[in-house]
C-alpha cells in the first residue's frame, strides 16, 4: 500500500466501532503514525501529569475532555517528526470546534486526505464496549465473547494481564454514547460537505473491515 496516497486520515465513529483496532493495523501496514487521543490521555492519566489529572474525571464519567486541552495536545503531536509524512487520527476530532481547529492547523498543501466513518449500530457498540478487555502491557484489544484470549484474562500476545478500561463500565458507556450522538455525530455532515467522508460498514469481522479499509484509503 502506498502511504503517500493515504497521507492524513481521520477515523470517525462511535466508541467501540473498531477505530483503534483498525488504526493500529493500518498504520503498521502502511507505515503511518497512529495518533490516538484516548491512548495519549490514558498515558497522561497513568503518569499523573497535570493534563492527566484534569482529564481523568471527564474520562471516568464518560464525558469528552474540554476542547482546548485536546486541541493543544494534538497540535503538539502532529508536529513531531514521526508524524511528518503520514498519520491516522483515531478519536480526534470529536467535536466541531476540534474539526475546525484541525483544519486551521493544516496547510492547504497538507490537508486531510480522507475521513473514514465506521458505521456500527448503537446496540452493537454497547455489547462491544461491555465485553472489551485491554492488555495492560502491549495494549492489544480483546473481547470476552467475540475475540477471547486462550486463557481468561491473559493476553495471547505477551502473557500480561488484561484490564477493563474504567470507562468501559456500563455507567460510563451510556454517557459516552450520548456524547457521541450529540457532539461527534454532527461531524459526519461537516466532512460530507467538505467531500471528505467515506463510510465503511464496520459491523463485520475485523479482517473483512481491514481489507476494505485498505481499498477505501487508496
Ligand atoms: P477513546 O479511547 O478514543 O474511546 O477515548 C477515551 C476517552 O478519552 C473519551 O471518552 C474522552 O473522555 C477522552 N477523549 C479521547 N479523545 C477525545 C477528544 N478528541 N475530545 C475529547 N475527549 C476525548
Amino acid at each position: 500500500m502506498n502511504a503517500a496516497l493515504t497521507a492524513r486520515c481521520v477515523f470517525l465513529g462511535g466508541p467501540g466501532a473498531g477505530k483503534g483496532t483498525q488504526a493500529k493495523r493500518v498504520a503498521e501496514a502502511a507505515g503511518m503514525a497512529h495518533i490516538s487521543t484516548g491512548d495519549m490521555l490514558r498515558a497522561q492519566v497513568a503518569r499523573q501529569t497535570p493534563l492527566g489529572t484534569k482529564a481523568k474525571a471527564f474520562m471516568d464519567a464518560g464525558k469528552l475532555v474540554p476542547d482546548d486541552l485536546i486541541i493543544e495536545m494534538v497540535k503538539a503531536r502532529i508536529a513531531e517528526p514521526d508524524a511528518k509524512a503520514a498519520w491516522i487520527l483515531d478519536g480526534f476530532p470529536r467535536t466541531l470546534p476540534q474539526a475546525k481547529a484541525l483544519d486551521q492547523n493544516l496547510s492547504k498543501a497538507a490537508s486531510l486526505s480522507h475521513v473514514i466513518y465506521f458505521a456500527v449500530p448503537e446496540n452493537v457498540l454497547f455489547g462491544r464496549l461491555t465485553g472489551r478487555r485491554t492488555c495492560s502491557k502491549c495494549g492489544a484489544i480483546w473481547h470476552i465473547e467475540n475475540n477471547p484470549t486462550k486463557v481468561s484474562d491473559v493476553c495471547d500476545r505477551c502473557g500480561a494481564g488484561l484490564v477493563q478500561r474504567s470507562d468501559d463500565r456500563p455507567e460510563a458507556i451510556g454517557k459516552r454514547l450520548e456524547e457521541y450522538r450529540t457532539l461527534t455525530a454532527p461531524l459526519l455532515a461537516y466532512y460530507r460537505a467538505h467531500n471528505l467522508l467515506r463510510e465503511i460498514d464496520a459491523n463485520r469481522p475485523p479482517d473483512v473491515v481491514f481489507q476494505e479499509l485498505l481499498k477505501l484509503m487508496q
